[in-house]
């Protein structure tokens, strides 16, 4: 028969793998999560890449996208581009 400390070191046994157990699953969604947000920051960084290079063919008067080939680039003393028109946004800005 057992007397009432052995049970209660059993079941303190039982009670720590579970805790143990839990953990471990704990541990895991964890290690999941971690995968997923850093799949899902390079999906940002990628998506904000491609925002970038779109933005570059917005005009600056309208605000709408312009087709490549079809924009009038506007550069800075520097030469950077600097922003972009449409052939007829830029045409009303030079009639305005
Ligand atoms: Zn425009």
């Amino acid at each position: 028969m057992f007397n009432k400390t052995e049970i209660s070191e059993q079941n303190n046994q039982h009670e720590q793998l579970k805790i143990r157990e839990k953990i471990e699953i704990v541990l895991r969604k964890l290690q999941t999560l971690k995968n997923e947000s850093s799949e899902l920051i390079s999906q940002c960084q990628e998506l904000k890449k491609l925002r970038s290079e779109h933005k570059g063919k917005v005009c600056s008067k309208c605000g709408y996208a312009i087709e490549s080939g079809h924009e009038i680039t506007f550069r800075d003393s520097a030469g950077t581009q600097t922003c972009y028109y449409h052939k007829e946004c830029f045409e009303q800005l030079l009639i305005s």
